[in-house]
């Protein structure tokens, strides 16, 4: 399929006031240097044992060691604050400001970088959740409040001073905040991570696109198969092939673009601009 019939079909779309739904995963990430953690920078060791990501973002282990599961995520926080937004997340606002309301944005991605390119969150659907943000693990509130102001320079596995740890509890019940992310041992739901929400922006998309998602989690699979169902558009966009090519490959309406977001996104910016 090459790019300019991708184009037309996006144009085609776009003249028709049609919905379109952006699924964003760690690929557009990656090109910010944001690694998966899934290797050796997400390793944690306690005592004389080694944990894995798996193990670190978990609510059962936040019960046994909190404060262990707090200085994990204060590193992730750093390195996600230390990365910036390349230019697939400066497209997708470009794109946002474009298509206004017929733009969403589904991610996985919880290191903030949409926002801090300027995502509104009223349009991204942050279905894992964002590092940005911490609330109260007792659920006093359903109210979301930034992530503790944690000094940026700390190293890696030293203490948290007197004054760092009570930056940690909750201001309105005194119990322990929590990142708000969704744990490995979680489950996804409306309140903090927009399932049915994103559900539904699939059965409306007119084009769906995933980037950089592998297609690994139960969402974004579902947020295909409803797409696909409601007949929508599918464009992938991924340098390498992943658990969704096959099911775009064999779908009647389904491209396929074997770039990264980041070169190919800008690309979406002027077709769309020439047409709206
Ligand atoms: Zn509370």
């Amino acid at each position: 399929m090459n790019l300019q019939t991708i184009k037309d079909t996006v144009e085609m779309v776009a003249k028709s006031n049609g919905k379109i739904v952006f699924l964003a995963g760690a690929g557009i990430s990656a090109e910010s240097g944001i690694p998966t953690f899934r290797g050796d920078q997400g390793y944690w060791t306690i005592g004389s044992k080694n944990y894995h990501p798996e193990d670190m973002a978990t609510f059962n282990m936040f019960n046994l060691k909190p404060i262990e599961v707090w200085k994990w995520h204060i590193y992730l926080h750093k390195i996600c604050n230390h990365a910036a937004p390349n230019s697939g997340h400066y497209a997708l606002v470009e794109l946002e400001n474009i298509l206004e309301d017929r733009f969403s944005l589904i991610t996985q991605n919880v290191d903030g970088l949409h926002k801090r390119a300027g995502n509104s969150l009223e349009r991204t659907f942050s279905i894992h959740g964002n590092l940005e943000f911490s609330r109260c693990s007792h659920e006093c509130t359903d109210e979301l409040y930034p992530f503790p102001k944690i000094d940026q320079e700390r190293d890696k596995d030293a203490d948290l001073s007197e004054t760092e740890l009570k930056k940690l509890y909750c201001p309105k019940c005194k119990e322990l905040l929590r990142p708000h992310i969704l744990w490995f041992d979680e489950r996804y739901n409306e309140n903090y991570y927009k399932l049915q929400s994103s559900i539904a922006l699939a059965k409306q998309a007119d084009i769906l696109f995933l980037i950089g998602t592998s297609g690994v989690t139960n969402l974004p699979y579902r947020v295909l198969s409803n797409a696909c169902y409601a007949n929508s558009y599918i464009v992938e966009i991924n340098p390498a092939e992943t658990n969704f090519t096959n099911i775009v490959a064999d779908y009647e309406k389904g491209f396929i673009i074997r770039e990264t977001s980041s070169t190919i996104l800008p690309k979406f910016v002027n077709a769309f601009k020439q047409c709206i």
